[in-house]
């Protein structure tokens, strides 16, 4: 079986994150949503906000798991048995970043690093720019999953 992990701080999980999920699928049999735990790192939703919300987006899809880690990406990974790491580029800025992710975990372990293209209507979608929409209390759903937009409305 093929499982990647797909680590992110995900604050919150978008549709651009969501369509890197759902074209994974066509690659792996079982893919991990992994939020990587940061305590130096701020974050606008705590850790069991943002799995719940993740969850929700994936209730009837039984080939994708939401799940924590703190420590290195590519220790999770092994931990989950998981040879790849799944990850998505929107722009060159994202391509220098993963491009030295990439060569950093494949140096230090035998974990291969995929990289999906953003599709064109999701590659200006950023979870720091829908945190600043949601701090001036404006409707974020063209950029979350309905299953998220739900809850952030039960919320608010
Ligand atoms: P990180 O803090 O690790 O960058 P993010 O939650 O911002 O975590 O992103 C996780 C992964 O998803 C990264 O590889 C990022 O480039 C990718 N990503 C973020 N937004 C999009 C998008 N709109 N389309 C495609 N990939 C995206």
């Amino acid at each position: 079986m093929k499982t990647a992990i797909f680590p992110g701080t995900f604050d919150p999980f978008t549709l651009g994150h969501a369509s890197i999920v759902s074209r994974g699928l066509s690659l792996f049999d079982h893919i991990i949503i992994a939020i990587g735990v940061n305590s130096a790192k701020q974050t606008m939703f705590t850790l069991d906000e943002r799995i719940i919300q993740i969850r929700a987006c994936y209730l009837d899809e039984p080939h994708v798991e939401v799940s924590s880690y703190e420590g290195l990406t590519v220790d999770f990974a092994k931990s989950q048995g998981a040879d790849f790491i799944l990850r998505g580029i929107r722009s060159l800025y994202d391509f220098e970043y993963e491009r030295l992710l990439s060569d950093v975990n494949h140096k230090i372990s035998d974990i291969e690093t995929i990289c999906l293209f953003a599709e064109p209507d999701y590659s200006s979608i950023q979870s720091n720019v829908i945190r600043e929409l949601l701090n001036y209390k404006q409707d974020v759903g063209a950029f979350v999953p309905p299953a998220i937009l739900e809850l952030l409305k039960k919320q608010s």
